[in-house]
């Protein structure tokens, strides 16, 4: 196993939040970080941006109906990077043999199979698509293992998780000594709203997060802490844990990005302002640590951290999502596909932020399904599942 930071990175998802918030850490440090490739879904104009600025090898579009207008961009840029797309472009750009590193930052489970390609063929992952860990988690981690490369979280509570734990890299780091891990969570938007104005906020209202600055999808997750839920799974797969060893504090602040508890007593957390460059410079620096362009936190100017208990009447996403993970089998790939539509078709104003959570819950209570022992039953469970929510989406209209 290599201990050195990487050098040849793709990232796939380029054009998203994470994926601008990693070009510009890359471009804070041009001496030790290359890019090699580059993904998007359908923003070709700001993929040739991108291409123009750090000449990639590979630039894949994932929507093949935009592939002549990348491919005449790059051409007119005078550019030697090579267009692909659809889903053998993302592969190919997730396990070109120049990359080292694989930043997986794709919204939702459009993101497994290039993440799983990366992991296969050895890469060292670092994981911001917190789908692939949901839905795959077992698969993930055994690919990790096969291909013999690593994996650093992204995601800033797990990334926080994995700088308190001692030493080792994952998928092998001990949780020797640990008796808890706190994840923490904004609390979004919404955390004072009174309960019966939830059900008329609008998209925007819940898309606007105190704190982060992120992609819709995830604002909307942040909002009804579906997006704590998830990332309770993904700690679980990650940290190979369970849930009981997992506490959700709300901290509105957003400054503990969350902490490990030890058998002697002591609490270890990171903090630091909340800015995804943080966590995305300390992946792709890892072991070592390089600037990001975040500020030093200043303690006296925050004066005073808050932080209190959830509460699942308000947030019952969160909830959803730990019986979820109780639950096992193919209850968290279920979970994930719904929410992914619910979310979507709240987004298009087709139903409220309220009803998000009712579809999930009534979708999981409908089908069950034992744990998928390959990737094709993941997507089959995915894909019913989804279907499942649309027919709930449709009757809950008519
Ligand atoms: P985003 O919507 O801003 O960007 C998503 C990226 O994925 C874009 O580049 C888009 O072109 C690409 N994409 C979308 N659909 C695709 C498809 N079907 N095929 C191929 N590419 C596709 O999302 P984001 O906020 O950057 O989040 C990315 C991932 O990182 C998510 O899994 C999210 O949960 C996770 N994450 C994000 C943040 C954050 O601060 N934004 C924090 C933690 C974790
Ligand atoms: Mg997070």
């Amino acid at each position: 196993m290599t201990e050195q930071r990487c050098s040849g990175l793709a990232v796939l998802g380029s054009t998203g939040s994470v994926g601008v918030s990693t070009l510009d850490v890359v471009r804070r440090n041009p001496s030790h970080l290359g890019i090699r490739a580059l993904t998007a879904n359908s923003n070709y104009q700001l993929l040739v941006d991108q291409c123009r600025e750090f000449q990639p090898e590979l630039a894949v579009i994932a929507d093949p109906s935009a592939f002549s207008s990348l491919a005449a961009g790059l051409r007119e840029s005078g550019l030697g990077t090579r267009a692909s797309c659809g889903p053998e472009g993302l592969e190919e750009a997730a396990t070109l043999p120049s990359v080292d590193s694989v930043m997986a930052a794709i919204v939702g489970a459009a993101g497994l199979l290039p993440t799983l390609a990366a992991a296969d063929s050895g890469k060292r992952v670092l994981l911001a698509n917190k789908e692939s860990a949901v839905m795959a988690g077992d698969l993930l981690i055994k690919a990790i293992h096969r291909g013999g490369g690593e994996l650093i979280p992204i995601d800033s509570e797990h990334n926080a998780i994995f700088q308190c734990l001692p030493g080792a890299s994952l998928p092998d780091g001990q949780l020797d000594g640990v008796v808890r891990i706190v994840l923490t969570a904004s609390g979004g938007p919404f955390l004072d709203t009174p309960l019966e104005k939830l059900t008329m906020v609008t998209p925007d209202q819940a898309c606007a997060h105190p704190k982060w600055v992120m992609g819709r999808k995830i604002s909307v997750d942040s909002a009804t802490l579906m997006n704590k839920g998830l990332e309770v799974i993904e700690a679980c797969c990650l940290f190979a844990t369970t849930v009981d060893r997992i506490e959700v504090v709300i901290h509105p602040q957003s400054v503990v990005h969350s902490l490990v508890q030890y058998t002697d007593g002591s609490t270890l957390a990171q903090l630091g302002n909340p800015d995804m460059r943080t966590p995305i410079a300390y992946a792709l620096g890892w072991p070592e640590r390089i600037p990001s362009g975040v500020g030093r936190l200043d303690l006296v100017a925050l004066g005073k951290l808050e932080f209190r208990a959830p509460d699942l009447n308000r947030f019952p996403c969160l909830g959803l999502a730990m019986d979820a993970s109780r639950q096992g089998g193919g209850a968290p790939i279920v979970l994930n596909a719904v929410n992914e539509v619910a979310v979507a078709a709240f987004l298009k104003q087709e139903i409220s932020f309220c009803a998000i959570a009712g579809i999930v819950e009534s979708v999981l209570a409908q089908y069950a399904v034992d744990m998928p022992n390959s990737v094709a039953e993941v997507l089959e469970t995915d894909r019913v599942a989804r279907e499942l929510a649309r027919e709930k989406i449709k009757s809950s209209r008519l």
